[in-house]
């Protein structure tokens, strides 16, 4: 559903992409890592066009990425993505944050909202926080609200950027797990992360990234014992 080829991108005169080139298929879940600054949020925001790429092509559930505004909004419905900081509305409580964007982009009436909501709140097992707001939640419940609003979209592809990193250790296990359970559901997953626990469980595929370049890409269990480049081996040192 995701194919990306030679695809190049700058910040001014730093390439921050250099000839990406990446498939991922239906039900496909992809892990990303790499040394910080090596383009890994670059390369998923790239996907959902919070980015826009100048050289290469990028083609997402058969639509080519364009500036029209038309396949902003289509790409936005089939996409949706998890940011580190949660990036919930603070003056919303959870239910209102889930029930935004159907009500609002996909034109569902009040009442159809809210039970897609609490559908997604107890998929991620958190239906008793739906009247609260955002600051009186744990993070660890707040990025699980984040994880059920982009579920309450629909989309075809989830995205995460370091989904918890910025989570209290206490509180990493309780996302990944509903992440783990998002992957056994089938969701099309490409996730930018550095638990390499996770990654072995739900990885089908391993993506190494440095300098703006993908180093290499292979299944976890090749990956893991056997990295073939160097650069990636003494990352891999680093963080395990
Ligand atoms: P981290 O692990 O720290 O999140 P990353 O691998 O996600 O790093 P990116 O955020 O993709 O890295 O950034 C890649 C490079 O592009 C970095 O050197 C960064 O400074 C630069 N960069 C990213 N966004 C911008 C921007 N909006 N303007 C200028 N430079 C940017
Ligand atoms: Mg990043």
């Amino acid at each position: 559903v995701i194919s990306m080829r030679n695809v190049s991108k700058h910040f001014d005169d730093f390439q921050a992409l250099k000839d990406v080139s990446l498939d991922v298929a239906q039900g496909e879940r992809v892990v990303v890592c790499g040394p910080s600054g090596s383009g890994k949020s670059t390369l998923i925001r790239c996907i959902n066009r919070l980015e826009s790429h100048e050289a290469g092509e990028i083609i997402v559930d058969g639509m080519t990425l364009s500036d029209s505004k038309d396949s902003l909004e289509k790409i936005r419905g089939s996409v949706g993505m998890v940011f580190q900081q949660f990036n919930l509305f603070p003056h919303l409580t959870v239910l209102e944050n889930l029930t935004l964007g159907p009500r609002r982009v996909l034109g569902l009436s009040e009442e159809d909202a809210k039970a897609r909501a609490m559908t997604y709140l107890e998929r991620v097992q958190i239906p008793d926080q739906a009247a609260k707001f955002p600051r009186h939640l744990s993070g660890g419940q707040q990025q699980r609200v984040a994880i059920a609003r982009s579920l309450c979209m629909e989309p075809r592809i989830l995205l995460f950027d370091e989904p918890t990193s910025a989570l209290d250790p206490e509180m990493i296990a309780e996302v990944l797990e509903v992440m783990v359970e998002l992957a056994q559901s089938g969701m099309t997953m490409i996730v930018v992360t550095h638990e390499m626990g996770f990654a072995r469980r739900v990885a089908d595929k391993m993506v190494f990234m440095d300098k703006g370049e993908i180093v290499e890409t292979g299944t976890p269990d090749q990956f893991f014992t056997a990295p073939k480049s160097q650069r990636c081996a003494t990352f891999l040192e680093q963080i395990l």
